[in-house]
């Protein structure tokens, strides 16, 4: 068990990509950082990688589609830590055979809502009694703006073109849990938003993006830093707040 003064953040999906970066940012930030993967070897690597760096990481085995990982690490953390500060709801996946409404994969479409809307609210629930342990809890939902219905309504929006059913409706529903739980939670010190990361060069798109993953780690960052007077319940790109 250990007594820390410092405080503890999980972020899923930390192996690489944004979540990687979100872990390094939050570990410079002085913050002990929990990295959730699916895959031990690749989550003992990403964790080794940061130690280099100095930081204070430790990994943890989290796949969403497997709960009892879900339940084990909560329980990990409980154990040495006592308390969570952020969580950070990162993981997810895009699925080949997803696409327009018209003729995206029935299965493709279950399994991205299951990874990217159902798993977040599982890690969430099953942390949410060592959140409430906090002084201010943060929780960040990764959304994109993929998510937002208001963008998607408009013909001339620059991604208007990009209808991929299964992942954007998993955003969506994403979003309105962001706007749920900060409504159940309004009454508690924990604030709980939505980050659109903006087009990031991962291999969630090929490496297409068009950001840095420190450009795409920044809201989300900022979001798990968000001060006593910050917002919750909230959907906001680095430029500002994002239409639903
Ligand atoms: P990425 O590089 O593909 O990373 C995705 C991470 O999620 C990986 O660590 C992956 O683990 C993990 N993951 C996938 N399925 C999982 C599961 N069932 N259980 C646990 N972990 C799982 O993609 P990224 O671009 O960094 O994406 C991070 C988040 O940003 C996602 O929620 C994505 O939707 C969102 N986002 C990205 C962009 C963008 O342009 N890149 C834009 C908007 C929103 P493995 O390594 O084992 O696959």
């Amino acid at each position: 068990m250990k007594n820390s003064s410092k405080k503890i953040a999980l972020v899923t999906g930390a192996n690489k990509g944004i979540g990687f970066e979100v872990a390094r940012q939050l570990g410079k930030a002085g913050y002990t950082v929990v990295m959730g993967a699916r895959n031990v070897k690749l989550g003992q690597e990403a964790v080794a990688k940061l130690r280099a760096e100095q930081l204070d990481v430790c990994e943890v085995e989290l796949d969403l589609g497997r709960p009892e990982t879900i339940e084990a690490a909560a329980a990990m953390i409980g154990t040495e830590f006592q308390r969570l500060d952020v969580l950070v709801n990162n993981a997810g996946i895009a699925d080949a055979a997803d696409g327009l409404p018209s003729t995206a994969k029935i299965d493709a479409i279950e399994r991205v809502m299951r990874t990217n809307f159902i798993g977040a609210v599982a890690v969430t629930q099953a942390v949410l009694p060592l959140l409430r342990k906090s002084a201010g809890a943060r929780i960040v939902n990764v959304s994109s703006g993929l998510g937002s219905l208001a963008l998607h309504s408009d013909p001339n929006w620059e991604y208007a073109p990009v209808k991929i059913l299964g992942y954007c409706a998993s955003k969506a529903a994403l979003n309105m849990f962001t706007v749920q739980l900060a409504y159940e939670l309004r009454d508690t010190t924990i604030k709980v938003n939505s980050a659109d990361p903006g087009y990031t060069k991962t291999d969630l798109n090929g490496n297409q993006g068009h950001q840095t993953v420190e450009e795409g780690a920044a809201e989300t960052v900022r979001l798990a830093l968000l001060p006593e007077d910050g917002p919750t319940g909230g959907y906001f790109a680095t430029a500002g707040p994002n239409p639903w």
